[in-house]
């Protein structure tokens, strides 16, 4: 049975999101802490203006958001799927690695 178009559509745009190393590294660094983009600058060794376009693509997919402190934005985690989608991701990955079958089927 074909799921309703519009819905796989729009997890195909999600997932792609998801396809970029500097994403995921944010993704991932939020997952305990909320960060400025400043620190993630620091963290990530990547430009500002490059940590600031990728936290916009992922604000728009309701992946990340913030909360205002002063004058500086601490972005966060917005929604818990999607850390689940990349740990588990990241769990195949570690047996492609290790050339393990996984364990869960
Ligand atoms: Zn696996």
């Amino acid at each position: 049975m074909t799921e309703n178009i519009e819905l796989i559509n729009e997890t195909q745009k999600i997932l792609k999101v998801l396809s970029n190393s500097t994403r995921l590294n944010i993704l991932l660094l939020l997952e305990h802490n909320s960060l400025s983009v400043n620190e993630l600058v620091q963290k990530l060794k990547v430009s500002q203006p490059a940590i600031s376009k990728q936290l916009n693509i992922l604000k728009k997919f309701q992946i990340v958001t913030f909360k205002q402190q002063g004058t500086t934005n601490f972005y966060k985690l917005d929604d818990l799927h999607i850390l689940t989608v990349i740990k588990s991701t990241m769990d195949h990955a570690q047996h492609i690695l290790n050339n393990q079958k996984c364990d869960n089927n």
